[in-house]
């Protein structure tokens, strides 16, 4: 017997099995409420910092003896002997259990962008009888059998065993009953694997700088710290909805996706009204955040639909780095309860804004003066000018090695997009600085006349005193000055900032240096401080004359302008990677002792690595989701416009191609289109195959940069026209408009 099946109860049979896969999606998320999960009684000074231990907590745990032990380890990197580390490590375990811990980890920064963990349990038994068992040598240092983080040849797998060592000036904190001890992880013969390590010793590069130049103004500086407070930008996307995105779960950001009729042209996003299901995920994150010490201090909704930020108070950096590491831990696992997941990706949705983590970077004395913030005497802004001329030189110099060490896959979809910042780096002053500069720069010789100290200190007399709330607003420069810290905004929301904050330390700690080092010579040649410093500070500011600018960072006379003053701008990231090879970057890290050539390379070599196959994954799933969701979908709704062209036949005759027209032309579009992108993903599959039979792993990076992303770009193209021309209730992947708006 014959079946025959009428083309609209086909397409009636088709809809009802295709479109479930979305809507299914779409009609789950539609379920999911504003809720409450980790409300807390009182104020919240009544439970912040409550699973962390500071050192005031410390203190009621262990003797007065090995609390100073812990002191002066935080306080100057003391070493833990092991009879000290055993009173300090049960004095932190009965805090732990007391918490309600069962296991513990050592926390560490492989140079993932993510953190890494691996739980043992407290329990242990001896004589048939079971203890919480948790001794000094656990404390301080733990073997994971790591051998398959990236490590850029530094460990060979058959000696893999890589520690990770307890970083005291960073508190020990639990989550989800763990005990969680921050650690830096290094392999056997003490290369850094991981991203504080070398941030820790920068720091220190930077203070020993800073201290020598402080000390021209006051003898009473011993150390200097840096500052930092890390605004965190996100999105949020319904889990339904979500999952049923494989780019998204896969790779953090969508692959094809057509651009929503409305998504922020009407610029009813930032600052809006925070909704309801938003708002509770926030105030739950923010809860279990207090908890952990974490002051998070704004939060509102960003320029993208669906897009937010939230930042906490600033702090000293290593903690603020921490703190970030932990945050973005914790918003994910919360946003689990909600139905939710947080997009940290720099560049979820093409045609959209990015996500990005500004960096507000500043520096104090242990006699508490910011050193980026102008005083209210000459002596006080001369002190502010040394160190603003160190900073604005050390951007200059090392400003293409600053851009690289934010260039990522993710943030490079984002990076010199215009309205992220611009793939070349410079910083922006405000007017009254720059006004100030200039006329630095216009002074006379301070070796010609005393008459230029006279109109130096006049200079200095002139930076206005409510200098600090008088800065303007540049939100388009990737380096602005903002009344007392610098603000690098290039950084990538799903970053690690340690890397960044590392080289912003380090080329301002060789900076210093150098400007010491001047200024020295000048006065053993007779000049007085005053005016030695001064000198140094025209000659940097002159020299570093090309790096400042004020104008609109994302225009294109700036691209041109900035090419025109020789800097460089990151326009392919492999290429980037290159300055790592520099001598002037090898030195750089050498002589601070921040990291050896060797380290150096191991990260050229990571970096590279991390990009291939971040993309390599990124092209794998643009090829699935073609083949399995996009091309399917297209061939059905092919089929239904078939069958509608037969019956016109069969009913109209021959006067079916007039009335067909409209639809022949439609069948023909998605005809062509399913065969592009079908001969696309093939031709995708060779370029990667051409790419990874390349050996040397920087040229394949460079290959994937150009060959493969060149590919699924193309590709993107035709199933995003795709996207336009299918009946809604067959397309299976939930649209820009539901990820964006729902
Ligand atoms: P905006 O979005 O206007 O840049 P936010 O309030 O979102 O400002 O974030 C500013 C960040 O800068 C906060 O984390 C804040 O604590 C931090 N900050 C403020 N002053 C300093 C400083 N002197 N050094 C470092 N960070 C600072
Ligand atoms: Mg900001």
């Amino acid at each position: 017997m014959d079946f025959i099946i009428f083309a609209p109860i086909w397409h009636f049979l088709i809809s009802i099995n295709m479109a479930t896969f979305r809507q299914r999606a779409l009609d789950e998320a539609s379920m999911h409420t504003a809720q409450r999960f980790y409300a807390e009684e009182g104020p919240v000074s009544g439970y912040f910092g409550k699973n962390v231990l500071d050192l005031e907590k410390m203190q009621d745990y262990m003797s007065q003896q090995a609390y100073e032990a812990v002191l002066a380890s935080v306080k100057f990197g003391a070493k833990l002997d092991r009879g000290v580390s055993n009173e300090i490590a049960s004095g932190i375990k009965a805090w732990a259990i007391e918490m309600g811990a069962t296991h513990y980890t050592h926390l560490f920064q492989p140079l993932t962008d993510s953190t890494a963990e691996k739980h043992e349990a407290f329990i242990s038994v001896k004589d048939g009888k079971a203890f919480e068992k948790f001794d000094g040598s656990a404390l301080v240092q733990q073997e994971p059998d790591a051998s398959s983080f990236p490590n850029g040849g530094l460990r060979n797998t058959f000696e893999a065993r890589g520690y990770s060592a307890w970083d005291p000036s960073s508190p020990v904190f639990i989550m989800d009953g763990t005990l969680c001890i921050p650690s830096v992880f290094v392999s056997y013969t003490g290369e850094a694997l991981d991203t504080k390590a070398p941030n820790l010793k920068s720091m220190h590069a930077l203070s020993e700088a800073a201290v020598s130049v402080a000390n021209l103004f006051d003898e009473k500086v011993k150390a200097v710290n840096v500052n930092l407070g890390v605004e965190q930008e996100y999105f949020l996307v319904d889990e339904s909805l979500y999952n049923s995105r494989p780019d998204l779960m896969l790779t953090g950001r969508t692959v094809i996706g057509h651009t929503s009729a409305k998504d922020q042209q009407l610029e009813d996003h930032y600052f809006g009204a925070i909704p309801s299901r938003v708002s509770s995920f926030m105030k739950d994150f923010e809860t279990e955040a207090y908890k952990l010490g974490i002051l998070l201090q704004t939060r509102h909704n960003e320029v993208a639909p669906n897009q937010f930020e939230c930042a906490p108070l600033f702090c000293e950096a290593t903690k603020a780095i921490d703190q970030n590491m932990m945050l973005m831990i914790l918003m994910q696992k919360v946003a689990e309860k909600h139905h939710l997941r947080v997009i940290f990706h720099e560049k979820p949705f093409d045609g959209v804004n990015g996500s990005g983590k500004h960096c507000n970077w500043s520096i104090t004395t242990d006699t508490g003066v910011n050193l980026l913030s102008p005083g209210k005497t000459p002596t006080k802004n001369l002190q502010f000018l040394s160190f603003y001329a160190a900073v604005l030189r050390a951007v200059h110099k090392h400003h293409y090695l600053l851009m690289a060490s934010v260039a990522t896959l993710s943030n490079s979809y984002r990076l010199g997009g215009n309205e992220a910042p611009p793939a070349v780096m410079s910083v922006f002053s405000g007017s009254t600085l720059y006004g100030v500069f200039q006329a630095i720069m216009n002074m006379n010789d301070v070796k010609e006349s005393s008459a230029s100290s006279q109109e130096s200190i006049k200079i200095v007399n002139s930076i206005p005193e409510i200098f600090p709330d008088n800065t303007d607003r540049n939100r388009t420069s990737p380096f602005a000055f903002t009344g007392n810290r610098f603000e690098f905004r290039a950084v990538g929301s799903s970053q690690n900032v340690a890397t960044a904050v590392c080289v912003v330390n380090s080329i301002v700690a060789e900076s210093l240096n150098e400007f010491r080092t001047y200024v020295d010579a000048l006065e053993s040649a007779g000049e007085v401080r005053s005016s030695a410093v001064m000198a140094v500070v025209r000659r940097f500011i002159t020299e570093a004359r090309d790096i400042m600018f004020e104008g609109n960072g994302y225009s294109k006379e700036w691209e041109i302008e900035a090419e025109a003053r020789g800097l460089r701008a990151v326009k392919n990231v492999p290429d980037a990677y290159e300055v790592f090879n520099e001598e002037q970057t090898i030195e750089l890290f050498d002589h601070l002792g921040v990291l050896a050539p060797n380290e150096v390379e191991a990260r050229f070599g990571i970096l590279n690595e991390t990009y291939v196959k971040k993309l390599q994954i990124e092209a794998r799933i643009i090829g699935d989701m073609c083949l399995n969701h996009v091309i399917p979908a297209a061939v059905k709704y092919q089929n239904v416009l078939i069958e509608n062209i037969k019956g016109m036949k069969e009913i109209f005759g021959d006067e079916y191609l007039g009335l067909c027209s409209s639809e022949i032309e439609t069948l023909k579009k998605i005809s062509k289109y399913i065969n592009d992108v079908s001969s696309d993903v093939d031709s995708l599959v060779e370029a990667r195959k051409k790419a990874n039979r390349i050996e040397d792993i920087a040229q394949r990076a460079k290959v994937y940069s150009r060959e493969v992303k060149d590919m699924m770009e193309k590709i993107r193209i035709s199933t995003d026209n795709l996207e336009m021309l299918i009946d809604d209730e067959l397309w299976p992947l939930p649209k820009y408009r539901e990820l964006l708006f729902f």
